[in-house]
């Protein structure tokens, strides 16, 4: 049984949690290691986005930002604490982001630049948000259903086309160490109706060919009964040797480790499934 998650939150972010309580809670899970990933999410019209008082209403305003000058004392004032709080604990803590990726004109630049001035010690990609053409302008896809004005701005096929696409882009950005919640859009009912299968595929293909790794997400059972990705997607990436990890995406104590045991089955199924580690890559 996996024994570490490198896809959780603190109450930094949207989680419950401190990150003493997370790490305690490890630790008598009998874990040697964790990563915790909160949310950086940052995009110049964030607070324009007709999702926001919805987002905000949910999580701390401030885990939104909109300008990376100002974010970057934000987050590295959070990585000085992290750094002094887990040397208390016995495990091995690492310190990652849960990113969202944007493609508009710019952001690629700006990202980059913040990101070496960053502490951390790995990034995964998470991408929660529907984008107009050029990205300007995002919606969040946990919103999508409460917020009527979406709906009429573009079609939601075309939202989960472009959504699909900007996760390959993320992947190929060789930005990220893996990727989560692969099709966590399949939380909006009506997906069904858009399957997305080369889209997906694409993503796959985009892991496989720029090395980075996909996890298999319990979180998907908790909100819809599923994993994410969906089965088809999790036995091609099998088949592909994609090199994958269970993540619970726990947002609180007891959701450490939820249904690793289902996952595991899961992947024990074939024979040569390639699992991630982070050790091997950093
Ligand atoms: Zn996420
Ligand atoms: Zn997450």
């Amino acid at each position: 049984m996996q024994k570490f998650s490198y896809h959780t939150h603190t109450n930094f972010s949207d989680g419950s949690n401190t990150l003493q309580q997370m790490l305690q809670q490890a630790v008598a899970l009998g874990w040697e290691e964790i990563g915790v990933s909160d949310h950086l999410i940052i995009h110049k019209n964030i607070k324009q986005s007709i999702t926001y008082n919805n987002m905000i209403s949910r999580a701390r305003p401030d885990m939104y930002h909109s300008d990376f000058k100002k974010a970057l004392p934000f987050f590295n004032k959070h990585a000085e604490q992290f750094r002094k709080i887990s040397k208390q604990y016995p495990l091995k803590v690492y310190l990652g982001y849960e990113v969202d990726f944007f493609t508009y004109d710019g952001w690629r630049e700006e990202f980059n630049e913040f990101i070496n001035q960053l502490d951390h010690d790995y990034l995964l990609t998470g991408n929660h948000f529907f984008t107009n053409v050029d990205s300007t302008q995002i919606i969040d896809i946990s919103q999508y259903k409460k917020c009527k004005e979406v709906r009429v701005g573009d079609s939601l096929e075309n939202y989960l086309r472009r959504h699909y696409q900007t996760i390959a882009q993320a992947v190929e950005s060789g930005l990220f160490t893996f990727l989560a919640h692969l099709d966590y859009a399949r939380k909006i009912p009506e997906h069904q109706k858009y399957p997305m299968v080369a889209e997906r595929m694409q993503i796959v293909d985009s892991l496989r060919k720029y090395n980075v790794a996909c996890e298999i997400s319990t979180k998907g059972l908790r909100k819809i009964g599923d994993f994410f990705p969906e089965n088809n997607i999790i036995q091609e990436l099998i088949k592909q040797k994609i090199p994958l990890l269970i993540s619970d995406d726990a947002h609180k104590t007891e959701e450490l480790g939820y249904a690793f045991d289902k996952a595991e089955k899961v992947l024990n199924l074939a024979p040569n499934t390639v699992r991630f580690r982070l050790n091997k890559c950093l």
